[in-house]
């Protein structure tokens, strides 16, 4: 499958395959919460408020970069995540968070209003 913006139809995400079990997801914090290459639906176990959205590596980004609201960005080392969307489409809309801090286990969270996912 891939990610789209649903303002623009940009391409967010490289072809992706389903993470086959839920319970491969890394919940190490620093590291990856999806390996590169998969994805997965958010059951909202984990990262509470995201039931429904899709999850991915952040090597997997397409056609995005970082907010231009510096507080969205707020972490230590990385964005925290917890400050709303930080991450905007190449035309400006904003399509996902990123979770990259060293407080966190590292993903792209798409916010499911903003994107949508086409699978082949
Ligand atoms: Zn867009």
């Amino acid at each position: 499958m891939k990610v789209f913006c649903k303002a623009c139809h940009v391409e967010l995400s490289s072809e992706l395959t389903p993470l086959p079990y839920l319970s491969f997801a890394n919940e190490k914090v620093e590291e990856a919460y999806v390996t590169e290459g998969f994805y997965l639906i958010s059951d909202g176990r984990f990262f509470p408020t995201t039931h429904g959205c899709v999850i991915i590596n952040e090597a997997d980004l397409r056609n995005a970069r970082n907010h231009s609201d510096l507080n969205r960005l707020a972490g230590y080392c990385g964005p925290s995540g917890h400050n709303g969307k930080n991450q905007v489409c190449s035309n400006g809309h904003e399509i996902a968070t990123k979770y990259a801090d060293c407080t966190t286990v590292h993903a792209i969270i798409f916010d499911k209003s903003a994107t949508y996912y086409i699978a082949y």
